[in-house]
């Protein structure tokens, strides 16, 4: 009987905040997902992998039970489902992904006075996050009550439910507009990639050429190529001027008294840099993207 091909089970978020990212990594991961977004199993043609897409709250269940090896998921969900769990147990963070970052904060009325943790003592306080909230105060010896709610935890206070709330934040805009002052930041969360710590060696294998690839993926985000002419008599002050660039490769010229100079740079080249380096006499400056790289 012919062996049955190990493929890589990956969860992700099916629709929300976290998958256009996700999905994008993946993309340029060269995971082109064949059945497209609305299915629930996807199926990669290129490496063996597999893709589930749930509700977020779910990703951390489904690859601590196995159903799936690593997941995407915010690390606010993730502490939440694992904390005081057997779950956490099988579980590892494999890599930070950099996106989706928010924080989780403690957000009261404008018009409550606050000098200190002391003045939530006695609060109740909705939340999607009851247990990371009830560890921070447990942690700081404060008697509060954490009180669950699924979601529009912003409108308990002025419904009487709550007196103030602890949710995740990103701009802030969503507090102002119910009236309520982040008071306290509790944790700070962006999207990991998580993983089941006992995998077989051929799964890991694969994991393993994912991981090389994000991380392609994310120097060549960050990366600029940089093509220039300069003159030779300039050449080291404006190589000294390329932002992270290692050993740039210099080409001659028919003008004998220019070079053109071509430089991967690992660091963002803002319009500062493009005006020093013409200062310091370099001409026909272009930054170009990279699409991938290999690292
Ligand atoms: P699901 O239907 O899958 O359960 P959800 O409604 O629980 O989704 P989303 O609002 O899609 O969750 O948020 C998913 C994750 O994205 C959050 O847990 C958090 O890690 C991150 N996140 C939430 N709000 C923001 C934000 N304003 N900016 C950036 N990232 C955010
Ligand atoms: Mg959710």
């Amino acid at each position: 009987m012919k062996n049955k091909e190990t493929r890589l089970n990956i969860a992700l978020q099916k629709s929300g905040r976290l998958s256009e990212k996700s999905f994008e990594l993946l993309s340029k991961c060269g995971l082109e997902l064949a059945q497209g977004k609305r299915s629930l199993i996807c199926r990669s043609q290129e490496l063996p992998v597999d893709v589930l897409l749930l509700r977020d709250d779910d990703v951390p269940t489904f690859v601590s039970e196995g159903v799936c090896d690593i997941g995407i998921v915010g690390q606010n969900v993730l502490l939440e489902e694992t904390l005081g769990t057997k779950e956490g147990e099988n579980l590892e963070t494999v890599m930070e992904l950099g996106f989706s970052g928010c924080r989780l904060s403690i957000a009261l009325p404008k018009e409550k006075e606050y000098n200190s943790l002391e003045d939530i003592k006695g609060c109740k306080l909705a939340t999607t996050y009851p247990k990371i909230l009830q560890n921070f105060l447990d942690k700081n010896k404060i008697n509060a009550m954490a009180v669950k709610m699924e979601g529009s935890v912003e409108i308990a206070p002025s419904l009487g439910l709550a007196d103030g709330i602890c949710d995740i934040v990103s701009s802030g805009a969503t507090l102002e507009a119910h009236g309520l002052v982040e008071v306290e930041k509790i944790f700070q969360s962006q999207a990991v990639l998580v993983g089941r710590k006992n995998m077989s060696v051929e799964k890991r294998a694969i994991l393993v050429t994912i991981l090389e690839r994000i991380k392609g993926v994310r120097a060549a985000a960050k990366s600029k190529y940089v093509m220039l002419n300069a003159p030779k008599s300039k050449l080291k002050d404006i190589c000294a001027l390329l932002p992270g660039s290692e050993s740039p490769t210099i080409i001659p010229l028919a003008d004998e008294n220019k070079v053109a100079v071509h430089a991967v740079c690992l660091e963002p080249v803002f319009w500062s840099t493009m005006e020093s380096l013409k200062s310091a006499g370099a001409t026909s400056v272009l930054i170009l993207p990279i699409e991938k790289m290999l690292v």
